[in-house]
């Protein structure tokens, strides 16, 4: 274990109080919604396969829906469903007019072609903000739904207060789900963005010139102090469950690893949890950072949706 004095008193950016204002901020919204159009706002949540963690997920959105008034349904299919069949599913939730936000949970069943299923959601009822049309909206800067966790980092920064323009964010990781929309929504923001990913070279030394950097590359800890440039801020987008002890020892004090020893595992986000600590002026811890915007950010969308469809917005 290594012990080192702390450097930069780090502020905890606490996720789930950000996700209870937005959730706050919703409800009047669906009141509205539901005065002026006299219906509330319809979200539909497609699940194929019997993945645990994809049923969790969606029982953490439908539920949230419940608690804030908007009307979900879980469409439920076999893992053997064919692409067909869910262009199909799809194709009759674009036509519903009840329905303001169709989502389709990730991954899909290895048969099925995820692309074109994406493609079909109609890009004014995409909540996950995953079609190219959304995409090239947010590209060019203009009024579109936009990717629930990127989203959610910026609201996090926000309402932190902050300051992105003019400051140099360093994204790690490019997909299409979290590092690229993220950079697209920090240049929006007047940040000066670099994106990394696998091919970059001395990926350290580009994130030691970060005032902001975000970590999104799905892999336990692999950001530590030689990243971390003294000061920064630090959002830790991933969530990885180690189950090796050899790890947990590697990133975790002393004090944490009965934890392990119960549980048998420990989630842990991109960048290592003490070295972020003792760097960073501010961070996301994991969990309890980034993780809950990402439901709240959906409803945020799917109210928009729905505003925008009844001619609300
Ligand atoms: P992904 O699709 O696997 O993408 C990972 C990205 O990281 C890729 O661009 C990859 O580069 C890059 N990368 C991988 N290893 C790297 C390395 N050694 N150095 C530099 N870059 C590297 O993952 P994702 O969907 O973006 O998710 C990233 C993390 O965020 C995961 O832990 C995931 O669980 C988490 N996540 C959290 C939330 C939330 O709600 N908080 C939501 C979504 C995802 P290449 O492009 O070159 O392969």
């Amino acid at each position: 274990m290594r012990i080192v004095p702390p450097i930069y008193t780090g502020t905890i950016l606490d996720g789930n109080a950000v996700r209870d204002q937005i959730k706050a901020e919703c409800r009047p919204r669906v009141e509205r919604m539901v005065a002026e159009a006299g219906r509330a706002p319809g979200l539909a949540v497609v699940l194929v396969g019997s993945n645990p963690a994809s049923e969790v997920y969606v029982r953490n959105k439908t539920r949230t829906a419940a608690e804030l008034g908007i009307y979900s349904e879980q469409i439920t299919r076999p893992a053997e469903t064919t692409t067909d069949e869910l262009l199909a599913i799809v194709c009759e939730l674009n036509s519903r007019q009840e329905i303001d936000g169709i989502l389709v949970q990730l991954p899909l069943p290895g048969h099925i072609d995820s692309q074109r299923v994406l493609l079909s959601v109609a890009p004014e009822k995409d909540v996950d903000g995953f079609h190219p049309c959304n995409v090239g909206l947010l590209a060019t800067g203009r009024p579109g739904l936009k990717p629930c966790t990127p989203a959610g980092v910026i609201q996090m920064l926000h309402r932190y207060q902050i300051p992105i323009a003019g400051r140099h964010a360093v994204v790690a990781g490019r997909s299409d789900i979290v590092g690229k929309p993220m950079s697209l929504l920090l240049l929006q923001e007047n940040a000066t963005v670099t994106t990394c990913h696998s091919k970059t070279p001395d990926l350290a030394a580009v994130c030691r010139t970060a005032d902001i950097l975000v970590a999104a590359i799905g892999r336990p800890a692999l950001i530590t102090e030689k990243h971390i440039r003294p000061g920064a801020v630090v959002i830790d987008v991933g969530i990885n469950r180690i189950g090796s002890r050899a790890e947990a020892e590697r990133i975790f004090p002393a004090s944490r690893l009965a934890d392990f020893d119960k549980r048998g595992s420990l989630l842990v986000g991109d960048v290592h949890p003490g070295d972020m600590a003792r760097l960073a002026s501010a961070y996301t811890p994991v969990p309890g950072g980034v993780g809950p915007l990402t439901i709240a950010m959906l409803m945020q969308n799917t109210i928009e949706a729905a505003e925008r469809r009844a001619g609300l917005a």
